[in-house]
């Protein structure tokens, strides 16, 4: 899986990707965010984790040089580059259901989600179906104001604007080029996604 992967707007991508390899997430035309999920390749007990990254980081902000954590506490990922530093750690992957409640769409009117694309890009790799994924959503912009209240304001990546990760441990990662076409999650349409892996 070496090289360049275009992901087409609202689309994804899985791929293995071994200990000490890179992959570069980029926003190809800016504001649009990216669900990156992955697994340990031969235990897919362990996964990246939200609440172990922010708890492991004493931050819920991520910076070049941090780590991104599994379950068992154990670094996944090292961010080597970052232009953008303004991703997020709380939101799980977009799906029908929550299209229904915050959007009043019909189960028809939701044809692609963050959760289907991750369960699909996973599903070749013998990966269960998840309940829900809660992934590291690259270039997404939530705001949380001193009330507690919280919104998702447009990605402040520019086109071009990328993040690198290197694998601290054997793989199985899928990216989502996130599908929210309402709200302000991904600008003002949905994008493409470039996935660059050595
Ligand atoms: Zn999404």
């Amino acid at each position: 899986m070496n090289g360049e992967h275009v992901i087409l707007p609202k689309g994804r991508l899985g791929f293995r990707l071994g200990k000490g390899q890179c992959m570069r997430v980029v926003d190809v035309e800016g504001q649009q965010v990216a669900d990156v999920m992955a697994y340990h390749e031969k235990d897919f007990y362990e996964k990246f984790d939200q609440g172990a990254t922010m708890d492991s980081l004493f931050s819920s902000k991520v910076k070049k040089g941090d780590k991104l954590y599994s379950n068992l506490y154990k670094p996944m990922f090292t961010i080597i580059e970052d232009t953008v530093e303004c991703h997020d750690l709380y939101m799980p992957a977009c799906r029908q259901e929550m299209y229904q409640l915050l959007y009043g769409r019909t189960h028809l009117e939701v044809m692609h989600t963050c959760y289907d694309n991750l369960r699909t890009a996973f599903e070749p790799f013998g990966i269960p179906k998840e309940d829900m994924y809660y992934p590291f959503n690259a270039f997404m912009n939530t705001v949380i104001d001193e009330k507690g209240k919280l919104s998702v304001e447009e990605p402040k990546s520019l086109p071009g604007d990328y993040i690198r990760l290197r694998a601290e441990m054997d793989l199985i990662v899928a990216v989502s080029a996130c599908p929210a076409d309402i709200g302000k999650c991904n600008g003002s349409s949905c994008t493409s996604i470039r996935v660059e892996i050595d």
